[in-house]
């Protein structure tokens, strides 16, 4: 299987429905252990990536990562924004110049911005944050060696549901320290939707049915 950019294009797409459609349960995830922000700044930043995808043409795949990285670093604000972004664009550095990417080399994209991730953020698995979806999940499509839409959606579930057993020791959950047991940690319920959209646009092959 190779990955395009309509697949890219979809992926983005579903994120901001499946975003708009939850903006009220991320916040309320955001209020008790942050600022209540999470929902609002993600809604915010994916509407303006789509837009600016549906009015822009792009030669190459890592082109359009690139330019979705620099919208939803300064778009989506916050936290999430600078570590959601740097994700995109270690993607895009690791496809760059490529004119096909294969599901091997997307699958060593995605681990490229887990790497990314955690430097920008300096973080670990553990601590409570967004890390603690993508880590699981980029893990198991490397010992799968292929994207398999089901075990996508299943892992990034089970990594979200488990933040909720974690004292935070990131971000701005840090400050309530073990008062932030019992919560869902927002970032890692974004980062669920962010791989059920890439779960979808996968199974319907880059939305080329509807
Ligand atoms: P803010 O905390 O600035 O209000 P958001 O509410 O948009 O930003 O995002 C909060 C989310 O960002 C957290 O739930 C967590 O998943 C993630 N996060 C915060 N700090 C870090 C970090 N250092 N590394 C990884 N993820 C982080
Ligand atoms: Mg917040």
């Amino acid at each position: 299987m190779e990955i395009t950019k309509e697949h890219i294009t979809c992926w983005i797409k579903k994120i901001n429905e499946k975003i708009a459609e939850n903006k009220c349960y991320l916040t309320k995830l955001d209020q008790p252990i942050g600022d209540g922000d999470h929902g609002v700044n993600m809604e915010r930043g994916f509407q303006a990536t789509v837009n600016m995808l549906e009015t822009t043409s792009y030669d190459t795949v890592s082109s359009m990562l690139k330019a979705c990285a620099l919208s939803i670093m300064s778009k989506v604000g916050g936290a999430a924004g600078p570590l959601y972004g740097t994700a995109f664009l270690r993607m895009s550095l690791h496809v760059k110049g490529e004119t096909i990417v294969t599901e091997k080399m997307f699958i060593e994209a995605l681990n490229e911005a887990v790497v990314g991730m955690k430097k920008r953020g300096r973080t670990e698995v553990g601590e409570k944050t967004m890390i603690d979806v993508w880590a699981p999940v980029v893990e198991k499509l490397q010992e799968d060696g292929a994207l398999h839409a089901s075990t996508i959606i299943q892992t990034a579930k089970e990594a979200r549901n488990k933040t909720e057993h974690i004292a935070a020791s990131k971000g701005r959950a840090s400050f309530f320290k073990e008062k932030s047991v019992g919560y869902i940690d927002p970032g890692a319920a974004s980062s669920y939707i962010i791989f059920e959209a890439l779960a979808e646009t996968l199974e319907e092959g880059a939305c080329q049915r509807g």
